[in-house]
């Protein structure tokens, strides 16, 4: 029987669950659906709301507010996720790129820059800093990625950017087209050679060209590379809207090291209450396809996402709460509290800080301070105490405090 169990499958939920697996506990992931990572850009945002590094930002954090999860664990965890992290993608061939140094500005799909700390080695020729003529291309059937677009809006910025639709080839028409669909045509080097033959007889002075996150599931180091070596310019990838090629590949990395390492994902588990005594969880009862089912526990890690998530809900009437286990919530007292007078309020929306408190072992904290539970630790979104949108930091809080709750949890970390 697995009572190591990990709740979410979203980054936090998945680096916890490798730390487990790999200190042989054999961990049970639960999860009601797929993590924010099928959504978002794959790109780690450990901190981009200012002009400092992400590692002065962290450094900072620590001796200014120390309710914040970075606070809670320190800038050597913080470092320690990303080495882990960056040899896991580095071994399973999707290696990333980036630290806590600087951040680098990369194009989106509405030709916006945006600050990232980590990115794949597929998106690193996308830092606009690296000056030069920019060509941006794509397909029309892949909706909401429109080349001259981006192009006129990188332009509006300085940077010399064109934008240019490619051919479908007639032999991959299909009746719909997703990312997933074109990632699967990338994954086939004919129609690579082809995409490249076009590239190249367009790129005119262009020495980087930008094409959607769809460059492949299978090999997209080697897909890029195909169409470097086809269309003589450096080739990079620009995020687009979901389903995440990206972060398809980064679940599926994840989802590979972890039953490796004697790990098991049950995604479609809806976590619904947990039972405890003496401070300490001992069942937790899932719900999937109509049955329910108890797990005896030894030690949990609630990794499920905060509001985004669902990890934590919030009604019209102002109460907020926990929805797995139902621990106590930080959060305004009052609804009239939630959020600032402005949208882009530079303070940010209190509401967005709100979830579960913890200590530094991120063990969850009730209203008195005191631990709920010794054998539970908490991580991610539903951790409270950081403003991750504002901050720009939901990936690179999510990413450490897994890795670190994971670690605590295995006894690893003293
Ligand atoms: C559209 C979108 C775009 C984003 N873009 C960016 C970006 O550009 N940069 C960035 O840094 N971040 C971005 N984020 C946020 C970010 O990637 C994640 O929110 C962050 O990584 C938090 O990860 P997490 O592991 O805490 O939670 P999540 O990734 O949200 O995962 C939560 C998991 O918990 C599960 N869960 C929730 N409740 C239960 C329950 N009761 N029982 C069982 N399972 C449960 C969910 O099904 C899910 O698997 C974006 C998020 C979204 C939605």
């Amino acid at each position: 029987m697995r009572t190591t169990i990990v709740i979410g499958a979203g980054l936090s939920g998945l680096m916890g669950a490798l730390a487990l697996a790999e200190a042989g506990l054999r961990p049970l992931l639960l999860a009601k659906g797929q993590g924010a990572t099928h959504w978002t850009a794959g790109t780690i945002d450990v901190w981009g709301a200012d002009e400092r590094s992400p590692r002065e930002a962290v450094q900072a954090i620590r001796a200014s507010q120390s309710y914040h999860p970075y606070a809670l664990i320190g800038v050597h965890a913080v470092e320690e996720a990303i080495a882990r992290f960056r040899a896991l993608t580095e071994a399973s061939r999707y290696p990333y790129v980036g630290g806590l140094e600087r951040n680098v500005p990369l194009p989106t799909a509405a030709g916006a820059l945006r600050p990232a700390a980590l990115m794949p080695v597929t998106m690193a020729a996308g830092d606009m800093r690296l000056g030069g003529d920019v060509l941006i291309a794509g397909f029309r059937e892949l909706r909401d990625f429109y080349p001259p677009f981006i192009a006129a809006n990188l332009a509006a910025q300085g940077i010399a950017a064109r934008g240019m639709y490619l051919t479908l080839p007639p032999a991959f028409r299909r009746r719909e087209y997703t990312t997933i669909t074109f990632a699967r045509m990338f994954d086939d080097p004919a129609f690579r050679s082809e995409i490249g033959r076009q590239l190249r007889a367009h790129r005119g002075n262009a020495s980087r060209i930008g094409l959607p996150a769809v460059l492949g599931l299978r090999d997209p180091l080697g897909a890029v590379a195909h169409l470097q070596n086809e269309s003589g310019a450096q080739v990079f990838e620009i995020p687009t809207l979901p389903p995440s090629v990206p972060g398809i590949r980064l679940f599926t990395l994840f989802q590979n090291a972890i039953e490796q390492a004697g790990g098991r994902l049950q995604i479609g588990s809806e976590v619904i209450r947990g039972e405890g005594q003496d401070r300490h969880l001992t069942t937790i009862w899932s719900e999937a396809a109509a049955r329910q089912q108890a797990h005896r526990v030894e030690r949990a890690l609630l990794a499920t996402g905060g509001i985004a998530g669902g990890g934590i809900r919030a009604d019209h009437t102002g109460i907020v709460r926990e929805t797995a286990l139902d621990l106590p919530v930080r959060a305004p007292a009052s609804r009239a509290d939630w959020f600032a007078p402005r949208f882009l309020d530079p303070q940010g929306h209190a509401i967005y800080a709100a979830g579960v408190a913890a200590d530094a072992r991120l063990r969850p904290l009730g209203a008195d301070g005191e631990i709920v539970y010794e054998n539970v630790a908490v991580a991610g979104a539903t951790l409270a105490g950081a403003d991750t949108v504002r901050e720009r930091s939901r990936s690179g809080v999510a990413l450490a405090t897994g890795w670190a709750a994971g670690r605590i949890l295995a006894g690893l970390v003293s």
